[in-house]
C-alpha cells in the first residue's frame, strides 16, 4: 500500500476508539503515547493491526472481572515500541507457537476467522518490525512490536 508519514498518537487513538465501538463490554482502557512520534508506513494497514490486537484483547477479557487494557507507544532509540497489554486469561502455552498461523482460532465458528494475527504479523513485518506475544502465568497477554521512527 501507499507509504505516508503516520502520527502514532492519532493512529492509536483512532484505532482504539474504532475497536471499542464494535465490542460492547466495558473495559478500562489506558492509552500512554508520547506526543510527536511518527513512523513511515501505510496508515490503513497499521490501523488494522491495532484494531485486531485491541479486539482480541477485549474478546479475551470477556469473563475478566476488572478488564483492563493498556496501549503504549514510546520512542526507544531509533524505534517506536508498541505494546498492547490485557489482564485476561492469557494465552495457553500450547497455543503460543500457533497463534500467528492462518486460521488458528480458539473462538467459535462465526466469532473468529483466525486470520487477524496472521494478517497483522505480515503487516508489521512489511513495516520492518516483528509482532510478538508474551503471556503471564498469573494471566494477561501482551503483544508488542517495534518500528523504525521517522
Ligand atoms: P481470531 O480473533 O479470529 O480468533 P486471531 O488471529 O486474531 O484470530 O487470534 C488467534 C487466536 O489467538 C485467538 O483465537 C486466541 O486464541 C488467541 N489470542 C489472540 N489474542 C489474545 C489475547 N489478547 N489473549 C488471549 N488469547 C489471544
Ligand atoms: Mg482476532
Amino acid at each position: 500500500g501507499e507509504v505516508e508519514r503516520v502520527n502514532i498518537e492519532r493512529l492509536i487513538n483512532t484505532a482504539v476508539l474504532w475497536a471499542g465501538r464494535t465490542k460492547q463490554h466495558r473495559v478500562d482502557i489506558q492509552i500512554e503515547v508520547e506526543p510527536d512520534l511518527w513512523i513511515s508506513g501505510n496508515e490503513g494497514q497499521l490501523h488494522q493491526v491495532i484494531v485486531n490486537l485491541v479486539e482480541n484483547a477485549i474478546d479475551a477479557m470477556r469473563s475478566t472481572e476488572l478488564p483492563r487494557l493498556v496501549v503504549t507507544a514510546a520512542r526507544q532509540g531509533g524505534e517506536v515500541l508498541f505494546r498492547i497489554a490485557d489482564n485476561g486469561p492469557g494465552i495457553d502455552k500450547d497455543h503460543l507457537s500457533h497463534i500467528f498461523e492462518p486460521f488458528f482460532t480458539t473462538k467459535r465458528v462465526g466469532e473468529g476467522t483466525g486470520l487477524g494475527l496472521w494478517i497483522s504479523y505480515g503487516i508489521v513485518r512489511e513495516h520492518g518490525g516483528e509482532l510478538s506475544a508474551t503471556t503471564e502465568p498469573q494471566g494477561g497477554a501482551t503483544f508488542s512490536f517495534a518500528l523504525p521512527a521517522a
